[in-house]
Protein backbone atom coordinates (compact mmCIF):
# COMPACT_ATOMS: atom_id res chain seq x y z
CA UNK A 1 0.00 0.00 0.00
CA UNK A 2 2.84 2.54 -0.02
CA UNK A 3 6.58 2.13 -1.67
CA UNK A 4 9.36 3.82 -0.76
CA UNK A 5 12.76 4.46 -2.42
CA UNK A 6 16.80 6.22 -2.13
CA UNK A 7 19.61 6.05 -3.94
CA UNK A 8 22.98 7.95 -3.23
CA UNK A 9 26.04 8.99 -2.48
CA UNK A 10 25.64 8.35 1.41
CA UNK A 11 25.11 4.66 2.66
CA UNK A 12 21.41 5.87 4.43
CA UNK A 13 19.17 3.65 2.36
CA UNK A 14 18.08 1.81 5.33
CA UNK A 15 17.41 4.90 7.78
CA UNK A 16 15.08 6.19 4.67
CA UNK A 17 13.19 3.78 3.80
CA UNK A 18 12.38 2.55 7.86
CA UNK A 19 11.34 6.73 8.83
CA UNK A 20 9.53 6.45 5.44
CA UNK A 21 7.62 3.29 5.95
CA UNK A 22 6.34 4.56 9.44
CA UNK A 23 5.21 7.51 8.08
CA UNK A 24 2.96 6.05 5.22
CA UNK A 25 1.56 3.32 8.41
CA UNK A 26 -1.49 5.44 7.99
CA UNK A 27 -2.26 4.40 5.18
CA UNK A 28 -2.81 0.74 6.61
CA UNK A 29 -0.89 -2.46 5.71
CA UNK A 30 -0.47 -5.87 6.44
CA UNK A 31 3.16 -6.64 5.95
CA UNK A 32 6.19 -5.00 5.08
CA UNK A 33 9.65 -5.14 3.62
CA UNK A 34 12.72 -3.49 2.28
CA UNK A 35 15.55 -4.71 -0.03
CA UNK A 36 19.37 -3.17 -0.04
CA UNK A 37 22.00 -3.67 -2.18
CA UNK A 38 25.50 -3.65 -0.90
CA UNK A 39 28.63 -5.07 -2.56
CA UNK A 40 26.77 -6.47 -5.20
CA UNK A 41 24.51 -8.35 -2.75
CA UNK A 42 20.40 -7.99 -2.73
CA UNK A 43 19.41 -8.48 0.85
CA UNK A 44 15.42 -8.75 1.91
CA UNK A 45 14.31 -8.15 5.01
CA UNK A 46 10.49 -8.78 5.24
CA UNK A 47 7.82 -9.07 7.93
CA UNK A 48 4.10 -10.04 8.42
CA UNK A 49 3.10 -7.09 10.68
CA UNK A 50 4.45 -3.71 11.93
CA UNK A 51 6.69 -1.70 11.08
CA UNK A 52 8.42 -2.12 14.39
CA UNK A 53 8.90 -5.63 14.04
CA UNK A 54 10.82 -4.65 9.80
CA UNK A 55 13.30 -2.16 12.28
CA UNK A 56 14.02 -5.35 14.64
CA UNK A 57 14.70 -7.57 12.38
CA UNK A 58 16.78 -5.28 9.86
CA UNK A 59 18.91 -4.51 12.69
CA UNK A 60 22.44 -5.54 12.02
CA UNK A 61 22.07 -5.07 7.91
CA UNK A 62 24.57 -3.99 6.36
CA UNK A 63 24.41 -0.12 5.54
CA UNK A 64 23.86 0.25 1.64
CA UNK A 65 23.68 3.32 -0.38
CA UNK A 66 20.36 2.13 -2.42
CA UNK A 67 17.26 0.40 -1.54
CA UNK A 68 13.36 -0.49 -1.70
CA UNK A 69 10.93 -0.56 0.76
CA UNK A 70 6.89 -1.47 0.73
CA UNK A 71 4.29 -1.70 2.95
CA UNK A 72 1.38 -4.19 1.59
CA UNK A 73 -2.60 -4.13 1.29
CA UNK A 74 -3.11 -8.16 0.62
CA UNK A 75 -4.94 -8.23 -2.65
CA UNK A 76 -3.73 -11.73 -3.76
CA UNK A 77 -2.77 -14.29 -1.66
CA UNK A 78 -2.52 -13.80 2.12
CA UNK A 79 -0.83 -11.86 4.52
CA UNK A 80 2.20 -13.62 5.45
CA UNK A 81 5.88 -13.06 5.31
CA UNK A 82 5.86 -14.77 2.14
CA UNK A 83 3.81 -12.99 -0.12
CA UNK A 84 4.72 -9.29 1.42
CA UNK A 85 7.36 -7.40 -1.07
CA UNK A 86 9.73 -6.93 -2.14
CA UNK A 87 9.51 -10.07 -4.30
CA UNK A 88 12.50 -11.63 -5.84
CA UNK A 89 13.51 -13.25 -9.68
CA UNK A 90 14.23 -16.74 -9.79
CA UNK A 91 17.68 -16.28 -9.84
CA UNK A 92 17.42 -13.58 -6.97
CA UNK A 93 19.31 -10.74 -9.55
CA UNK A 94 16.03 -8.44 -9.43
CA UNK A 95 14.17 -7.25 -6.40
CA UNK A 96 10.55 -5.32 -6.95
CA UNK A 97 7.97 -3.54 -4.75
CA UNK A 98 4.48 -3.13 -6.36
CA UNK A 99 1.37 -0.81 -5.20
CA UNK A 100 -1.92 -1.64 -7.35
CA UNK A 101 -3.16 -4.49 -9.16
CA UNK A 102 -2.07 -7.01 -11.90
CA UNK A 103 -5.31 -7.87 -13.85
CA UNK A 104 -3.66 -10.13 -16.43
CA UNK A 105 -1.19 -11.68 -14.03
CA UNK A 106 -2.74 -15.14 -14.59
CA UNK A 107 -2.30 -14.65 -18.35
CA UNK A 108 1.02 -13.81 -18.36
CA UNK A 109 2.09 -16.46 -16.38
CA UNK A 110 0.36 -18.79 -18.45
CA UNK A 111 2.14 -17.39 -21.95
CA UNK A 112 5.56 -16.41 -20.41
CA UNK A 113 6.06 -18.12 -17.05
CA UNK A 114 4.84 -21.92 -17.09
CA UNK A 115 8.35 -23.32 -16.19
CA UNK A 116 9.13 -20.71 -13.13
CA UNK A 117 8.42 -21.44 -9.87
CA UNK A 118 7.04 -19.20 -7.97
CA UNK A 119 7.87 -18.60 -3.81
CA UNK A 120 4.37 -16.33 -3.47
CA UNK A 121 0.94 -16.17 -4.18
CA UNK A 122 1.17 -12.58 -5.55
CA UNK A 123 0.48 -10.55 -8.67
CA UNK A 124 3.08 -8.71 -8.59
CA UNK A 125 5.42 -12.15 -8.57
CA UNK A 126 4.88 -12.25 -11.84
CA UNK A 127 6.59 -8.99 -12.81
CA UNK A 128 9.83 -9.75 -11.53
CA UNK A 129 10.08 -12.77 -13.02
CA UNK A 130 8.82 -11.95 -16.36
CA UNK A 131 11.82 -8.96 -16.04
CA UNK A 132 14.09 -11.91 -15.97
CA UNK A 133 12.71 -13.40 -18.66
CA UNK A 134 12.59 -10.46 -20.93
CA UNK A 135 16.39 -10.05 -19.35
CA UNK A 136 17.44 -13.46 -20.46
CA UNK A 137 16.39 -12.62 -24.38
CA UNK A 138 17.67 -8.89 -24.66
CA UNK A 139 20.08 -8.63 -21.83
CA UNK A 140 19.51 -5.17 -20.80
CA UNK A 141 17.85 -3.95 -17.98
CA UNK A 142 16.20 -1.02 -18.99
CA UNK A 143 14.98 -2.58 -22.37
CA UNK A 144 13.34 -5.67 -20.50
CA UNK A 145 12.12 -3.78 -17.55
CA UNK A 146 10.39 -1.28 -20.76
CA UNK A 147 9.18 -4.92 -22.17
CA UNK A 148 7.69 -6.07 -18.53
CA UNK A 149 6.04 -3.01 -17.61
CA UNK A 150 4.24 -2.62 -21.55
CA UNK A 151 2.77 -5.89 -21.06
CA UNK A 152 1.22 -5.14 -17.64
CA UNK A 153 -2.27 -4.53 -17.52
CA UNK A 154 -4.02 -2.97 -14.44
CA UNK A 155 -2.88 -0.56 -11.46
CA UNK A 156 0.91 -0.09 -10.60
CA UNK A 157 3.55 1.73 -8.88
CA UNK A 158 6.70 -0.53 -8.97
CA UNK A 159 9.98 0.36 -8.19
CA UNK A 160 12.93 -2.45 -8.79
CA UNK A 161 16.33 -3.18 -8.23
CA UNK A 162 18.83 -5.08 -10.41
CA UNK A 163 21.63 -6.47 -8.31
CA UNK A 164 24.26 -6.48 -11.18
CA UNK A 165 23.34 -2.51 -12.05
CA UNK A 166 23.05 -0.45 -8.38
CA UNK A 167 23.77 2.84 -9.43
CA UNK A 168 20.53 2.21 -10.84
CA UNK A 169 16.84 2.40 -9.26
CA UNK A 170 14.15 1.56 -11.88
CA UNK A 171 10.63 3.03 -11.13
CA UNK A 172 7.37 2.78 -13.41
CA UNK A 173 3.48 3.82 -12.76
CA UNK A 174 0.26 3.32 -14.00
CA UNK A 175 -2.96 4.50 -11.90
CA UNK A 176 -1.14 4.48 -8.97
CA UNK A 177 0.46 7.08 -7.14
CA UNK A 178 4.13 7.55 -7.34
CA UNK A 179 6.61 10.77 -7.20
CA UNK A 180 10.29 11.48 -7.46
CA UNK A 181 11.69 13.40 -4.49
CA UNK A 182 15.02 14.97 -5.61
CA UNK A 183 17.77 16.14 -3.41
CA UNK A 184 21.63 16.78 -3.12
CA UNK A 185 23.69 13.65 -3.84
CA UNK A 186 20.33 11.48 -3.35
CA UNK A 187 16.94 10.63 -5.06
CA UNK A 188 14.17 9.36 -3.56
CA UNK A 189 10.74 7.54 -4.39
CA UNK A 190 7.56 7.57 -2.49
CA UNK A 191 4.09 6.77 -2.92
CA UNK A 192 2.81 9.59 -0.90
CA UNK A 193 5.32 12.90 -0.91
CA UNK A 194 4.67 12.58 3.49
CA UNK A 195 7.09 9.77 3.32
CA UNK A 196 10.26 11.55 2.52
CA UNK A 197 9.49 15.17 3.29
CA UNK A 198 12.00 14.99 6.28
CA UNK A 199 14.94 14.62 3.13
CA UNK A 200 13.49 16.79 0.33
CA UNK A 201 10.50 19.57 -0.56
CA UNK A 202 11.49 19.00 -4.12
CA UNK A 203 9.30 16.32 -6.46
CA UNK A 204 8.91 15.75 -9.66
CA UNK A 205 5.27 13.86 -10.58
CA UNK A 206 5.20 11.02 -13.55
CA UNK A 207 2.45 10.45 -15.46
CA UNK A 208 0.80 6.98 -16.11
CA UNK A 209 2.33 5.16 -18.44
CA UNK A 210 5.72 6.54 -18.17
CA UNK A 211 9.08 4.60 -16.16
CA UNK A 212 12.12 6.22 -14.37
CA UNK A 213 15.86 5.75 -14.31
CA UNK A 214 16.56 6.97 -11.12
CA UNK A 215 20.50 7.69 -10.31
CA UNK A 216 21.92 9.84 -7.39
CA UNK A 217 21.94 12.40 -9.58
CA UNK A 218 19.68 11.79 -12.14
CA UNK A 219 16.12 11.42 -12.96
CA UNK A 220 15.20 10.26 -16.50
CA UNK A 221 11.63 9.90 -17.66
CA UNK A 222 10.65 8.07 -20.74
CA UNK A 223 7.00 6.89 -22.00
CA UNK A 224 6.79 3.70 -22.59
CA UNK A 225 7.32 3.95 -26.50
CA UNK A 226 10.81 4.90 -25.04
CA UNK A 227 10.65 8.81 -25.68
CA UNK A 228 11.96 11.31 -22.91
CA UNK A 229 9.66 13.21 -21.21
CA UNK A 230 11.30 16.43 -19.68
CA UNK A 231 9.50 17.52 -16.42
CA UNK A 232 10.44 20.02 -13.73
CA UNK A 233 10.16 19.31 -9.83
CA UNK A 234 7.69 21.15 -7.96
CA UNK A 235 7.90 22.53 -4.15
CA UNK A 236 5.87 20.31 -1.76
CA UNK A 237 3.97 22.63 0.60
CA UNK A 238 2.78 19.75 3.58
CA UNK A 239 3.52 20.21 7.06
CA UNK A 240 5.56 16.69 8.15
N1 LIG B 1 -1.44 -6.72 -5.33
C1 LIG B 1 -0.23 -6.73 -4.57
C2 LIG B 1 -0.27 -7.79 -3.48
O1 LIG B 1 -1.30 -8.23 -3.11
C3 LIG B 1 0.12 -5.34 -3.99
C4 LIG B 1 -0.82 -4.88 -2.92
C5 LIG B 1 -0.48 -3.47 -2.40
O2 LIG B 1 -0.74 -2.48 -3.13
O3 LIG B 1 0.02 -3.35 -1.28
O4 LIG B 1 0.74 -8.19 -3.00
Amino acid sequence: CGIVGFIGKEKRATEVLLHGLEKLEYRGYDSAGIALINEDELKITKVKGRISALKQAAEGVSPASVGIGHTRWATHGEPSKENAHPHQSASGRFAIVHNGVIENYQQLKEEYLADVRFASETDTEVIVQLMEKMYETVQDTEEAFRKSVRLLKGSFAIGMLDRERPETMYVAKNKSPLLIGVGKGFNVIASDAMATLKETDQYVEIHDMEMVLVTTDEVTIKKFDGTTVQRLPYTAKIDA
